[in-house]
């Protein structure tokens, strides 16, 4: 016997009929032996559709009562499943993030946890009742509900089976697994058996948003083993005990397993970011102190810095990235320090995207980076900025071509299949 957390994704929470086969799902998981919790999310498009409500309502809106609103998508889908799971003969209840109580920093709309209590899970799972918890909420220590930032049921989930000492956490979602690519971009992705912790983080931070970065990095901390599998499946389709989906492992794991080693394991595509230019910036010491410095106080994240190589009047441009939704408050911040920072134009463009390439494989081979600039060279793809980590290469291109420079790099690569 195991004690496995299953969590399910919008898509697969979207309307009666999906939810019905989640409880079958859920049932059969349960029927193999194991003591079960399950986590969900709110039906697809439902949290969006909140959070325009929020907007309408104020465009300032207060973040502790964004929290009330958009948490309650999630309410509803936990609800209807612990009474479909009932409607099939099964113990089952849910659980609230307040209930429970999963306890949380109060930074509404971005809340982390800091504590799930877990005994009334526990004593209820040991009794054959499944818990059913609604994913992306918690309670503040001021005892107001939280989210965890989009996407955060993955985290929830994560952060149950850590509490929980799970044996296993399985992610439900509308893909049978993690692919070299997203699937949906480029149809000779492959899908992969193992991915490591660390590329699993750097993928899901570069934009795969298979799973939320901030759920692998609790599951690498925690040592969780995270299952993610297709919820879209026949009630013959073989059991997630079998392994059939992708299984995020440590690098141990896959030492000694070289043949499954890939030099790079993955690419994604990020739109939501937004590339600012300041101009004739003076080329002295504390003259990019005085852009970042503001920034960094303000929680804006910068991503890639370019600066330019030094005019002859002792002048330099830089360039970087900032997340898109953060751009006009960067503007607003780089305008009001013009006569600081002492440039001479700032120049945004959002029409940009960041394409990286993943792969531990990066650390012992040389060549990765200039595979990548041949490859888009080639289409004559421009590149706008370059960054790089011990495990990634990520250029700046023009938006419009992001597909196609997926698919050059999957196919520079080797990663194509049938
Ligand atoms: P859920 O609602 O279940 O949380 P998400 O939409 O958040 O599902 O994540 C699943 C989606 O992630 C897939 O439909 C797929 O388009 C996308 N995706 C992006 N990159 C990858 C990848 N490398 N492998 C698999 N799916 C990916
Ligand atoms: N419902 C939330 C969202 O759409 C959380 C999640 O689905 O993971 O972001
Ligand atoms: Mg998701």
């Amino acid at each position: 016997m195991a004690r496995i957390v299953m969590k399910f994704g919008g898509t697969s929470m979207a309307g009666t009929e999906r939810i019905r086969r989640v409880a079958r799902i859920v049932q059969r998981q349960q029927a193999a032996g194991h003591e079960v919790a399950v986590v969900v999310s709110a039906m697809a498009g439902e949290t969006d559709r909140l959070v325009n409500f929020c907007r309408e309502a104020n465009t300032l809106y207060d973040p502790a009562e964004y929290d009330v609103v958009v948490a309650s998508g999630e309410q509803v889908t936990s609800g209807l499943l612990a009474l479909t799971l009932q409607a099939l003969g099964c113990k089952a209840r849910s659980w609230l993030g307040w209930q429970l109580p999963i306890h949380t920093s109060d930074a509404h709309a971005k809340a982390r946890i800091l504590e799930i209590d877990s005994a009334a899970l526990i004593a209820a799972m040991q009794g054959g009742e499944i818990a059913v918890i609604p994913g992306f909420q918690g309670l503040s220590e001021h005892n107001r509900i939280t989210t965890l930032g989009r996407g955060g049921s993955d985290t929830s989930a994560v952060a149950v089976a850590a509490a929980l000492k799970a044996d296993r956490c399985d992610i439900y979602t509308d893909v049978d697994g993690v692919y070299t690519t997203d699937p949906r971009i480029v149809a000779k992705a492959r899908k992969l058996a193992r991915v490591t912790y660390e590329e699993m983080l750097e993928l899901a931070s570069v934009g795969s948003k298979v799973l939320q970065t901030r759920s692998v990095s609790l599951a690498m901390k925690e040592g969780v083993r995270v299952q993610v599998l297709s919820s879209f499946i026949d009630d013959d389709a073989p059991p997630a005990d079998s392994l059939p989906g992708t299984m995020i492992v440590s690098d141990a794991e896959l030492e000694g397993q070289e043949m499954e080693r890939q030099l790079i394991t993955g690419i994604a595509a990020d739109k939501n970011e937004a590339k600012v230019t300041l101009t004739r910036v003076p080329d002295q010491p504390g003259a990019v102190a005085a852009i970042f410095g503001p920034l960094a106080a303000a929680q804006i994240n910068v991503d890639m810095i370019i600066q330019n190589i030094a005019k002859d009047k002792g002048e330099t441009d830089v360039t970087f990235t900032v997340p898109s939704s953060d751009l006009a408050r960067t503007q607003a911040l780089l305008e009001a320090q013009k006569d600081t920072i002492g440039y001479f134009r700032m120049i945004s463009d959002s029409h940009v995207a960041k394409i990286s390439v993943v792969g531990v494989g990066m650390r012992s081979h040389a060549g990765v980076a200039a595979t990548m600039f041949k490859a888009l060279a080639d289409r004559r793809i421009n590149i706008q900025a370059i960054s790089t980590s011990e495990i990634k290469v990520s250029v700046l291109i023009d938006e419009d071509e992001t597909e196609l420079a997926v698919r050059v790099l999957h196919t520079a690569y080797g990663l194509d299949g049938e």
